[in-house]
């Protein structure tokens, strides 16, 4: 593969929290155009990859490449600007903001939950945020979720708030997002909504990075799968070969 052709190379990553070792080794990379689906058992360390590719946790070891570029220990702001945008397992709170305002609380800045405490106040949108009223419209719209622009943002369903998460990373405009389940928690019409919207962007060209714990789910939407298993790649393969693989099915059953 060409340096042009992967949007992320992750090379031996490692990370620990205090005995318990959470990423280990970890290589692989996301070629671009691809929806490639990140998949393995509850604990094997998918979200933890997702913090410290997109800055959020710094590595014990390794090395992150985005472009081509390094970006290993950098703040996700700067992981952002190179194009690489992220949601989070658990929406983050947005109490006080309606859909609109969670729009437009800068989505290249990457606020986490700490961030959004502390230093957003409901009501107070910034200049340079303005200017994005316009495209947050058009994505919300795209989404088919405008008419909720004027609800607050802790009345709606929870499958809306993982619509309105994919909406927002959006309007960051990034090359390689990257989801954290997106489906979880969503209803079987918002699940075949979301499928649609992600495959739609990635034909409009955005590279995405799945994770996702409904197997039907990803194997429709992603290829290559990759497999993580106790930090580590245990294999990458098409949703077949995956499926049909003795060690996958061990590491699901816990063999
Ligand atoms: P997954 O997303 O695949 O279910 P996680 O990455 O959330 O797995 O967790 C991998 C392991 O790392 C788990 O054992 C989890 O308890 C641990 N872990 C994750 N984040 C932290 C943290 N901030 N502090 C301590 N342990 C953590
Ligand atoms: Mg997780």
């Amino acid at each position: 593969r060409s340096k042009d052709d992967v949007v992320l190379r992750v090379e031996d990553l490692q990370k620990s929290f205090g005995a318990l070792t959470a990423t280990d080794h970890a290589t692989f990379e996301v070629a671009r155009g691809t929806i490639t689906g990140l998949i393995g058992p509850n604990g094997a360390g998918k979200s933890t990859l997702f913090n410290l590719v997109s800055g959020f946790y710094e590595p014990d070891g390794g090395r992150v490449e985005v472009n081509g570029t390094a970006v290993t220990g950098m703040e996700p702001y700067e992981i952002a600007d190179h194009g690489l945008i992220r949601t989070f397992q658990t929406p983050r709170k947005l109490e006080g903001m309606t859909v609109r305002e969670a729009m437009l609380v800068g989505p290249r800045k990457q606020p986490g939950e700490s961030f959004l405490n502390l230093f957003f106040k409901p009501g107070e949108v910034g200049e340079h945020e303005a200017a994005n009223l316009e495209e947050a419209e058009r994505i919300l719209e795209e989404f088919e979720i405008d008419h909720l622009a004027t609800q607050p943002a802790t009345k709606i369903s929870g499958g809306q708030m993982k619509l309105v998460e994919l909406a927002r990373a959006m309007l960051a405009d990034p090359e390689l997002l990257l989801l954290d389940e997106p489906a979880a928690g969503v209803n079987p019409t918002l699940r075949n909504k979301l499928a649609e919207q992600i495959r739609r962007l990635n034909e409009q060209g955005t590279t995405f990075l799945l994770i996702e714990h409904d197997m039907d789910f990803v194997m429709k939407l992603a290829d290559p799968v990759i497999v993580l298993d106790q930090g580590s790649v245990l294999m990458e393969g098409s949703p077949r070969e995956v499926q049909t693989d003795e060690r996958v099915i061990d590491a699901y059953l816990g063999g």
